[in-house]
């Protein structure tokens, strides 16, 4: 693809994603299957070039959260195993039963449209059992656990493919006594499950922090989600990564995507002059403005007012004003030879420089997550 053509868009590393997948397996303990999690059209990165890039390293299951992204990828001919981790509105379980995707089972109404679809289909549907253990979000309670253990031995339309849970705080944290306690409720569930017969499922509980430090939850499968983008879930993650491994760089992970934009046009403003809505900046010398055509519809954050940087020619250039909807403009005057159409790094490296996830998240007030998979589906993306 030609840059020349865009005003925006983002590069996503090939070499990064699998030195981030091959440092995965080496961590994990073996038998245990890799797949990823590539729901928020993958964290931003852009859920199939994220797929594709998967595909080429032999992962077997893609997580995704609805309905819609098991769609995309079916309808781009991925074989492989797709599993809807977030909920499905009973009245379109019938595709996901059509599609043969595999997906959350969380109550006895979903597990009652399960199997009347996959009678009515002459099928089976694939259900992955989603313990509730301590984050009150999805899932079944132990106390209903045993009742729809019962009705799910009635039937035999519905496969029991998995059995899994999801921890609340072990990325907040490096004291990890709640996920202790999760993973006891687990495997108390866990045991349940297995005196009442039921067997030949997956057991899997581990997303990136877990993946990475906590490697007796790594059960058959590990979910691995923001660290295949080459980011750590926390810094507290990172720390006790570092901890007990060491600072080599052979424990560091590579940041798979850079987002970049170009200036589009190149403006002065007398000292004294305001930049952008609000009239919030007003320069305090002779000032070289660069308009840069990014902006908080882009995802660009508009916490980043006044606040943010870019990075051009290898330099910090500071954000002038407020991000508008679809512009942003940023102080050139101490990088002279900025050109019109020049490249800039919003995320990424440049010279000797590099703006983080972390960085923009930290002056946004929120977590790397946030940060990348707001970035727009709009922009295009780009495999480099
Ligand atoms: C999003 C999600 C993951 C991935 O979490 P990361 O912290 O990004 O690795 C794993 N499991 C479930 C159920 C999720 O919703």
């Amino acid at each position: 693809m030609d840059t020349n053509n865009f005003t925006s868009w983002i590069e996503i590393s090939q070499s990064a994603y699998f030195k981030n997948i091959d440092f995965f397996r080496s961590k994990m303990v073996p038998g245990t299957e890799l797949s990823v999690v590539i729901k928020a059209n993958g964290y931003g990165h852009g859920i199939l070039e994220i797929a594709k890039m998967a595909n080429e390293k032999e992962v077997k299951t893609f997580c995704v959260n609805s309905l819609e992204e098991a769609l995309i990828l079916s309808d781009n001919d991925f074989s492989q195993t797709i599993f809807i981790l977030g909920p499905v509105m009973l009245s379109r379980i019938k595709t996901v039963v059509e599609k043969d995707f595999e997906c959350v089972c969380y109550n006895r109404e979903n597990l009652k449209e399960f199997q009347k679809e996959a009678f009515k289909q002459g099928k089976q549907a694939k259900i992955h059992l989603k313990i509730e253990t301590g984050t009150n979000r999805q899932g079944i309670k132990e106390r209903e656990l045993d009742d729809f253990l019962d009705r799910l031995k009635e039937t035999t339309d519905v496969e029991l493919k998995g059995v899994y849970s999801h921890f609340a705080n072990i990325e907040d944290t490096t004291d990890h006594s709640y996920a202790q306690k999760q993973i006891d409720s687990f495997e108390k569930s866990l045991n349940l499950i297995k005196s009442k017969g039921f067997k030949g499922f997956k057991v899997h509980f581990a997303s990136s922090a877990a993946a990475a430090i906590f490697p007796r939850t790594h059960y058959d499968m590990i979910r691995l989600g923001i660290s295949q983008y080459g980011l750590w879930s926390s810094k507290e993650t990172y720390l006790t990564y570092i901890s007990e491994h060491g600072h080599g760089r052979e424990h560091i992970l590579s940041p798979v995507l850079s987002w970049k934009t170009k200036i589009a046009q190149i403006k002065p403003a007398k000292k004294g002059e305001f930049v952008s809505y609000g009239c919030t900046r007003q320069v305090t010398r002779d000032t070289l403005i660069g308009v840069l055509p990014i902006g908080y519809s882009d995802g660009y954050d508009r916490k980043l007012s006044n606040q943010g940087y870019v990075l051009i020619h290898g330099k910090r250039a500071p954000v002038l004003g407020r991000v508008a909807m679809n512009l942003t403009m940023v102080d050139i005057t101490d990088i002279p030879e900025a050109k019109l159409e020049d490249e800039v790094v919003l995320i990424g490296e440049q010279g000797e420089e590099i703006i983080r996830a972390e960085n923009l998240a930290a002056l946004t007030g929120t977590i790397n997550y946030e940060t990348v998979s707001r970035i727009a589906p709009h922009i295009p993306r780009m495999i480099v």
